[in-house]
């Protein structure tokens, strides 16, 4: 039971993200974007105490990625890694004081020794449009998982670390059709789909074939936009980009979709 290493999205999407990683017996929680009483709930869906949670670390100073963490921080005395410019953010918008001792500034990666060996968590900058943005890769044992939304594009230094990784969450944010005839305004049209942006179903497509090439399995598509996305589309454009090149899901891959507003089933690294 502590060896296992797994990773379940409890909630995603432009509504809010937040992920549980289990390894080795620790419970780390990626980005905390519903409410406290709501990520609680998801995690007694998933079996674990909120007091368990060993670690938090936020990607980006988005609400869809912190709105929770004040209330959970203040309430579980949870420890907290963000990077310099997400903590400032992070701490303007708290509506109560928390023991600084709880909060580590991260730059790069960060090594947890548990009985059973390390678990190492690393950042890697990520094109969005605030600062000190990034995504997150989890090592243990020669396996490793990746956390990869909010990025407008891939840059070489996220493919380098994506490389191999055995399981992956990656966004797949919008459908350009509905993007370009859907709700939102010009300005917001081009912030989503612009350098600094998101990922469309197509950008993340492509990203899955390099990743199937260097030996990825596993995918999760996630942060799905509620105006600009549905699940069967992102989850059709990659099917179908990738049977294009003789690729088949099942035979050659695993692709879920997380889901919006419940935990998803985990994907599991090693058991
Ligand atoms: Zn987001
Ligand atoms: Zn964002």
């Amino acid at each position: 039971m502590a060896s296992v290493f797994e990773m379940i999205p409890l909630c995603s999407g432009s509504s809010g993200n937040s992920i549980l990683v289990r390894v080795l017996g620790m419970n780390i929680l990626f980005d905390c974007g519903i409410s406290c009483k709501r990520i609680v709930e998801a995690l007694g869906k998933v079996g674990t105490d909120p007091t368990e949670i060993d670690a938090m670390f936020l990607s980006h100073s988005h609400s869809d990625h912190i709105s929770g963490a004040d209330v959970f921080v203040r309430k579980y005395f949870t420890d907290i890694y963000a990077t310099k410019e997400t903590m400032r953010s992070f701490l303007s918008v708290c509506k109560k004081e928390h023991s600084r001792e709880l909060d580590h500034e991260i730059d790069g990666e960060v090594v947890f020794k548990t009985v059973k060996g390390n678990v190492t968590v690393i950042a890697c900058k990520t094109p969005h449009d605030t600062a000190g943005s990034v995504c997150f890769k989890v090592c243990c044992a020669g396996k490793s998982i990746m956390i990869m939304t909010d990025l407008g594009h891939v840059t070489d230094e996220i493919r380098a670390l994506a490389k191999g990784v055995d399981g992956i969450l990656i966004e797949s944010n919008y459908d350009y059709e509905m993007l370009i005839t859907g709700p939102y305004d010009y300005a917001l049209k081009r912030r989503v789909e612009g350098p600094y942006g998101h990922l469309s179903n197509e950008d993340c497509a492509q990203m899955i074939k390099e990743l199937i090439d260097s030996g990825t399995k596993s995918f999760i598509l996630g942060h799905l936009s509620e105006n600009n996305n549905v699940p069967d589309l992102a989850l059709n454009t990659v099917v179908d980009y990738l049977a294009s090149f003789g690729l088949h899901k099942e035979k050659d891959y695993c692709l879920e979709v997380a889901r919006r507003y419940e935990p998803s089933d985990p994907m599991v690294v090693f058991a």
